[in-house]
């Protein structure tokens, strides 16, 4: 799967930004993150990882998932101890079953067919 520069989550439009270094991901520079979100300025920011295209997806995932707790009242049902984790385990999955399913190649909408 393409990461895309823009995502439109709950009619937010997010830019996505793809950075070389871990520490670039966080807004301050001081945290070594795979990736971040900054709702005010509807940016997520991903650590491009070198030889690992499938942890970019997932890290876009968990970053979909917390706008959209963001965006909707769920985020109060999931402590903020336990959050992390539960997104983490939301994107890991939701990521295998779209590969899984063949799901995430480019060029995925075509019909299949059993013939
Ligand atoms: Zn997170």
């Amino acid at each position: 799967m393409k990461i895309p520069k823009r995502l439109n989550i709950f009619s937010t439009m997010y830019d996505v930004v793809m950075v070389d270094k871990l520490n670039d991901v966080d807004v301050d520079g001081e945290k070594y993150l795979w990736g971040s979100i900054l709702y005010d300025d509807c940016e997520i920011r991903i650590y491009k990882a070198k030889d690992n295209s499938a942890r970019d997806v997932q890290t876009l995932f968990h970053e979909m998932i917390h706008a959209i707790m963001n965006k909707t009242t769920i985020e109060k049902y999931i402590s903020e101890k336990y959050r992390e984790d539960f997104i983490d385990v939301l994107a890991t999955g939701l990521f295998d079953t779209l590969e899984r399913n063949g799901l995430l190649a480019d060029g995925h909408c075509e019909a299949k067919t059993d013939s």
